[in-house]
Order: C-alpha cells, then sequence, then structure tokens
C-alpha cells in the first residue's frame, strides 16, 4: 500500500496537540487557514515504518456541539474529510473532563486512538492510570505518552497503524440519555434511518441526539434535505424538552451532558485511576458516592432506604385505603337499595365495584410507593443501585445493562415488565439480553403489587414493610438463579463487560415528583377502568352464567319456604340465620355451576397439593390477561358466593373469614402469583422481542411450572412445620 494515510490529531485545548504534533512532523509542516474561517490550519507529513501520513492538527475543542467555530471546524472536517485514524490526545491528569470529547467522537463512529498524555504530570500528581482497562472498557485502543519527551510515540504510531489498515468499522457506541430521552430517541432514530436523512454523512443516532441538543448546524441540514420529517422530529425533542422543563427543570442538552459524564464516571470507577487520596478533589457527588455505592456500606443503605420506603408507603397510604373502602362499600350498598334483584344489579356489583373497583382500592397504596420510587429516580439514587447490583449480576452470568430492565420491571416495586422487556434492547450481547428478557417479569410488577398488597395486609398486617421487603428480595434471588440456570443451560455463553452512567445526584423537585407520581398512578388507574373492567365484567359473565337449573332453583326455594313455616314462632334472629346459610349454600352453588366455577372446580385435584381452592384457581387463570385480574375476580368471587352485601364487608375480610385460607395458602398463592406465567402483553413484549414465539412459550411454562412446585413446597412445608 502506497497511499496517504490520513490522520486528524483532536482534544481539549493544552492537551498537547501541537507538541505531539510538532514532534510527529518536524520540519515537514504548514500553516494555513480552513476554508472561510481564521482558524488556525496545520498540516504536515511524516513517514512511519515505511508508509506515508498526512497529519492534521485541529484546533482543540472541548465539545462537538455547535457553540463554537472551532467545534464546527472539528466537527466538519471529521465528518467531510474522513480521516483514517483520530489521535484523540487527552490530557492525563484530567482525565474526567477531556473524555468528555472522547464520548462524542465514539457517538460519531470514529475510527479513534486515544492517546494519554502528560503520563509525567499525573505521576507527580500521584495518579496511576490502567490504560489496559480503560481501552477494554472504551472499546478503542489506549497508548499513554509523553509528548515533550517523545516517549511512547513509537507505540502510538505503530497502533495508528494498526487501526488504519483494520478493516473492522469502528464499536458503535450507545449512550443511555435517561428513559424521557431514549424513549424519544428510539422513536426518532429509526425515522432517520428509513429515510435516509444525512445517514451518508452522521449515523443516525448522532443526528437524533443532535436534534435532541437542539444544535442548528444539524437541524439546518436535515432540513434542507427533508423539511417535513425534519419539522416533525423537532417538535417531538420540543415536546421532551417541554415535558423536562417541568418535571425536573433542565433542559435535554444538560441531560445529555450529565449521561456522559456519568458515563465517564462509571469507566473510571471501574479501577482506572488510582489516586493517592486527595479529599478536595473530591465532587460532592463523588464523596456521597465513596459511602453509598460502598461495597459493604452501599447494600446496606439500599436495604434500609427500600424498608424505608415500604414502611413509608404502607403507614401512610392505610387512611386513604379504608376511605376508598368504605367509598366502594356505600357504593355497593346503595346499588343494592336502589336496582332490582337480577343480572344487571349483580353485574355491578360483584363485577364492577367488587371487581375493578378493587383494584382502583389500591390506588393510595399505588400512588405512594410510586412517589418513593420517583425521590429514588430523580435524585439519581436509582442508578447508585444499578451500579451497585451490577457487581452481583456478574456473578449470574447476567450483564450490569440487565440492572435497569429489572428496575423498570418493579425490581423495587410497582414497574412494568412491557417497557422492562423493551429496555433489554441496550444489551449488545443476545445471550445476555434473552437471559434478562425471561428473568424480567419475575420483578413485583405495579400489578402484581395491589395483590402481595391485599395478602400482606389480610395475613400478616404486623409485619406489612417487612413482608413487603422479602417480597422484593424474594423476587431478585428467584430472577437471578432462573438467569444463572438459563445461562447455564439453554443461553450458555461468555459475557461482555460492562459501563453505565452514573448521573450526578440532583435535589429532586417538589413539582418533578408529583408529576411523575401522578403519571404512572394515572396510568394505573387508566388500566382499572379500561382493560381491567372489560376482563372483570367477562369473568363475572364467566361466574355467572349458565345460572343453576330450574329443578335446583326452585328446590332451593322451597326449602326457602320450609324454613320460614318450619321456624314460625321463633326468634327472628334465628330465622335469618338459617336463610343465610340456606342463601349462601346457593350462592356457592350457583358459582359452582358456571363455567368459570366448573374451570376452577376441576383444577383443584391438581392446585389442592398447593391448598388453591377453585376460587382461587378461577382468579388465576384470570391473572394470564392481566395481574391486576386476580384482585377483581377473587372480588367478584367472593361477593357472588356471599350474600351478606349489606355488611360490605371488604375482600380482604372476606378472605381472612373464609375457612380455605390461612397463613400458609397465602403464602403459597403469593409466591404463585409472584412467578408465575407473565401477563398476555408481556408474552406478546417477549415474542416480539426475541423474535419467536417460542421464548415467549416457554416463558409462560417454565415459570408456571416453577412457580407451582414452590407454592406446593410452601404450602406442604408450612403444614408440616404446623402439624409438628
Ligand atoms: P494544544 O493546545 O493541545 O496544542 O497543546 P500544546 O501542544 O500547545 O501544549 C500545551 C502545554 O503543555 C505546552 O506548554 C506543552 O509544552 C505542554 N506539554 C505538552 N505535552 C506535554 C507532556 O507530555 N508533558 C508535560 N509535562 N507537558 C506537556
Ligand atoms: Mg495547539
Amino acid at each position: 500500500m502506497t497511499e496517504t494515510i490520513k490522520i486528524a490529531l483532536a482534544g481539549n485545548p493544552n492537551a498537547g496537540k501541537t507538541t505531539l504534533f510538532n514532534s510527529l512532523t518536524g520540519a515537514r509542516q504548514h500553516v494555513g487557514n480552513y476554508p472561510g474561517v481564521t482558524v488556525e490550519k496545520k498540516e504536515g507529513n511524516c513517514r512511519h515504518a515505511g508508509r506515508e501520513l498526512r497529519i492534521v492538527d485541529l484546533p482543540g475543542t472541548y465539545s462537538l456541539t455547535a457553540y463554537s467555530v472551532e467545534e464546527l471546524v472539528a466537527r466538519d472536517f471529521l465528518v467531510n474529510e474522513k480521516p483514517d485514524v483520530v489521535v484523540d490526545i487527552i490530557d492525563a491528569s484530567n482525565l474526567e473532563r477531556n473524555l468528555y470529547l472522547t464520548t462524542q467522537f465514539m457517538e460519531l463512529g470514529t475510527p479513534l486512538v486515544i492517546v494519554l498524555n502528560m503520563i509525567d504530570v499525573a505521576t507527580k500528581r500521584g495518579i496511576t492510570l490502567d490504560e489496559e482497562k480503560l481501552s477494554r472498557l472504551l472499546g478503542f485502543p489506549v497508548v499513554p505518552i509523553i509528548a515533550r519527551s517523545g516517549k511512547g510515540i513509537e507505540r502510538l504510531m505503530d497502533k495508528i497503524l494498526e487501526v488504519a489498515d483494520s478493516t473492522k468499522s469502528p464499536p458503535t457506541v450507545q449512550l443511555s440519555y435517561g428513559e424521557d430521552l431514549d424513549l424519544v430517541l428510539e422513536d426518532i432514530v429509526p425515522l432517520i434511518q428509513k429515510n435516509n436523512l444525512l445517514t451518508d454523512t452522521y449515523p443516525a443516532r448522532w443526528t437524533g441526539v443532535k436534534i435532541l441538543e437542539d444544535d442548528d448546524q444539524i437541524q439546518d441540514l436535515a432540513k434542507k434535505q427533508n423539511h417535513d420529517l425534519t419539522t416533525s422530529l423537532i417538535a417531538r425533542s420540543e415536546e421532551v424538552a417541554t415535558h423536562l422543563q417541568a418535571t425536573l427543570d433542565v433542559y435535554p442538552e444538560a441531560i445529555i451532558a450529565d449521561h456522559r459524564y456519568g458515563y465517564i464516571k462509571s469507566v473510571l470507577r471501574h479501577g482506572v485511576i488510582t489516586q493517592k487520596i486527595d479529599a478536595d478533589r473530591l465532587y460532592a457527588s463523588d464523596k456521597i458516592d465513596k459511602i453509598v455505592t460502598h461495597r459493604f456500606l452501599g447494600p446496606l443503605i439500599m436495604a434500609l432506604i427500600l424498608f424505608g420506603m415500604y414502611t413509608f408507603t404502607f403507614s401512610y397510604s392505610e387512611l386513604p385505603v379504608s376511605w376508598l373502602e368504605s367509598f366502594f362499600g356505600l357504593l355497593s350498598e346503595l346499588v343494592d337499595s336502589q336496582l332490582a334483584d337480577g343480572p344487571l344489579k349483580s353485574m355491578i356489583i360483584a363485577g364492577v365495584i367488587d371487581g375493578a373497583g378493587g383494584v382502583l382500592g389500591f390506588v393510595p397504596i399505588i400512588m405512594f410507593m410510586f412517589f418513593g420510587i420517583s425521590v429514588l429516580e430523580d435524585s439519581g439514587y436509582l442508578a447508585r443501585v444499578a451500579f451497585m447490583m451490577d457487581r452481583v449480576f456478574r456473578i449470574f452470568g447476567l450483564h450490569g445493562s440487565s440492572v435497569m430492565p429489572f428496575i423498570i420491571s418493579g425490581g423495587i416495586a410497582g414497574g412494568c415488565a412491557v417497557p422492562g422487556v423493551m429496555a433489554t434492547r441496550t444489551l449488545r450481547s443476545h445471550r445476555e439480553r434473552m437471559a434478562t428478557l425471561l428473568t424480567v417479569p419475575f420483578m413485583n410488577c405495579g400489578a402484581k403489587l395491589p395483590v402481595i398488597a391485599l395478602l400482606v395486609t389480610a395475613f400478616f398486617s404486623e409485619q406489612k414493610a417487612l413482608y413487603m421487603f422479602f417480597a422484593t428480595v424474594a423476587a431478585w434471588v428467584v430472577a437471578l438463579l432462573a438467569a444463572k440456570f438459563l445461562r447455564m443451560t439453554v443461553l450458555r455463553g461468555d459475557s461482555t463487560p460492562f459501563v453505565m452512567e452514573l448521573p450526578p445526584y440532583r435535589f429532586p423537585t417538589f413539582q418533578g415528583l408529583m408529576i411523575h407520581t401522578w403519571e404512572r398512578t394515572w396510568q394505573y388507574i387508566k388500566k382499572a377502568g379500561t382493560v381491567i373492567l372489560a376482563i372483570s365484567i367477562l369473568l363475572w359473565a364467566m361466574m355467572t352464567f349458565p345460572a343453576l337449573p330450574e329443578d335446583q332453583a326452585s328446590q332451593f326455594e322451597r326449602q326457602r319456604q320450609g324454613v320460614i313455616v318450619s321456624y314460625q314462632g321463633q326468634g327472628n334472629q334465628e330465622v335469618e340465620a338459617a336463610l343465610l346459610k340456606l342463601d349462601k349454600e346457593r350462592a356457592e352453588k350457583t358459582l359452582r355451576h358456571s363455567i368459570a366455577g366448573r374451570i376452577g372446580t376441576a383444577m383443584e385435584s391438581v392446585s389442592s397439593y398447593a391448598g388453591f381452592d377453585w376460587r382461587t384457581n378461577i382468579a388465576l387463570l384470570g391473572g394470564f390477561a392481566a395481574k391486576e385480574v386476580i384482585i377483581s375476580t377473587l372480588g367478584t368471587a367472593y361477593s357472588l358466593g356471599d350474600v351478606e352485601a349489606e355488611e360490605s364487608s371488604s375482600l380482604k375480610e372476606r378472605l381472612r373469614g373464609d375457612p380455605h385460607w390461612n397463613p400458609a395458602v397465602a403464602l403459597a398463592v403469593l409466591a404463585f402469583i409472584m412467578f408465575y406465567a407473565p401477563c398476555f402483553v408481556t408474552l406478546v413484549c417477549i415474542a416480539r422481542e426475541s423474535g419467536t414465539w417460542k421464548w415467549a412459550f416457554f416463558s409462560m411454562a417454565f415459570n408456571t411450572i416453577f412457580a407451582f412446585l414452590l407454592a406446593v413446597i410452601i404450602y406442604q412445608g408450612s403444614r408440616i412445620i404446623n402439624l409438628l
């Protein structure tokens, strides 16, 4: 090969570019201006290993935004001239700030060689750098040099040629910019790609990020090519900008910068820098992190925070929950007194009020829980949780990027596996991604939460927060063990290195917390009012029809008359008690006669090993559609089987009073609900994200069998303990 290799030297001002340039080119250089602007342009040639290299010293910049002429010149040069290698010169004594520019080269997809210059200065300050580790984490070659003395330059030149000759394209890096911006990027990047908007010059994601950063130059270029598309992309970006303004009081640019620094911080945190402690140079965030992500203190603090959050949730939501309970009780009584007996009344009381209303009754708990999560998220603590969990995740064959999907799915409480499954897209290794995607449904999503809350308040009321905490820990333990199992069997393979963004701590704003809490709570209410309402009416119908055959119904009627006659002359109370007993018998017979009742009863032969009675079976079947349905179905089943509507006891009290239920059953049901098949929507997502329904069916069967075995063990185990 004889053609000249094009090299660009880039970096922050004063990083040592010119020093390196001079030592490489010696006398073979000339100085001019970039076309059209008065920014100095130095060009020169040099030879290495028999090859001719043309070297350009780019103007020093801190960033690649369009804020200054230097920045524009630098980035235009990179995309228009397409140098074979970009040498990114970094002041090793100031790594964190210098790497900011590096993250942008990485996103631009330039072939990089990273140079750690001024190693002598760094050493003097007591800083030692592990360049191999840095290289592994960033995915680019890293060479330490001392430009002033020429030390390391030979090795640098070898590396440059190696990269220039390499046929591999540079690794594309996708930083995460937080949930809000990532969602927008997920929308707009495919559009940019599909319409080939500027894709000849820039990677699609880079253009997307620039549009979010409100970069005039890119926006104008894009408009010239496709005005309508660009306008709609900008509109989308302004929408999220307004949202961020309202919730966090920041512009997208600031969030993007935060996440770039977060990424750098976490790279450096992996032991790239060793420095003799110099307290003054630690930023506040770092100081907090020293304690909060400490190997031993960190998890302890995390446990305390979670436990505190659960205590807060349950204690403060108790009162509003009881208000809602009495409200729905009054509503039932009102309907009962106003409507004539018949299917309509039964549907409204049993299907709508006790079904969907039962789901709504948990809104206060959900709201307090979401408030807690919002505090953790907006303050930046959640990212620290992810960071700490990474160490644990490796042991179980998962990737650090798996942590966020787990948290989104309800790792702390109250998420949803659907966005959780989608969030696994950040994972690059197929096997790690599949292992994550198949285990995130084990988390306690917002729909399981009310079921857990119901059973915990009904049977373990003294220790609510503690049980909630156990439920969280149990979900993680099961998910991690399942992941390990999958990674040792069907998804065997190596693990890939991980780097995660640690945004600086922010003090959450009250308004932001309110908006985030309300957005999530409203999702829950909306779902209860639509999908869940429809399903609970459907299930009510399945639990009501077919009605008891004529002869059986009239037989009950005759028995009723018989009771009234035979009790003549005795006290009112006795008659009522006898009638009540009869009515209860009839209600139960009717429910058993219905479609759902028959299915539930048929399943009892198996489910009784885990202590589930036929009513519970109906609810668990309903849960395949959506987990909230478990509550609404239990509500309907126990409402239909219970004619003392005037007393309007809550589902909690009904379960407590039912002879089929006891703490052992509750624990078994709880375990089953936490771990059995993901709901239908999640299954669809798993199929879509994995590309085949095979995995969705696998997940359904695997989880249900596992959950059932666990429930049997718990139920039988607690019976044995009780018997002893
Ligand atoms: P530029 O702005 O990136 O072109 O940086 P310069 O090449 O002008 O260098 C800035 C300053 O750092 C100059 O005073 C150089 O002498 C000094 N410098 C460059 N490389 C090194 C190095 O490896 N060690 C030390 N101690 N100083 C250096
Ligand atoms: Mg210079």
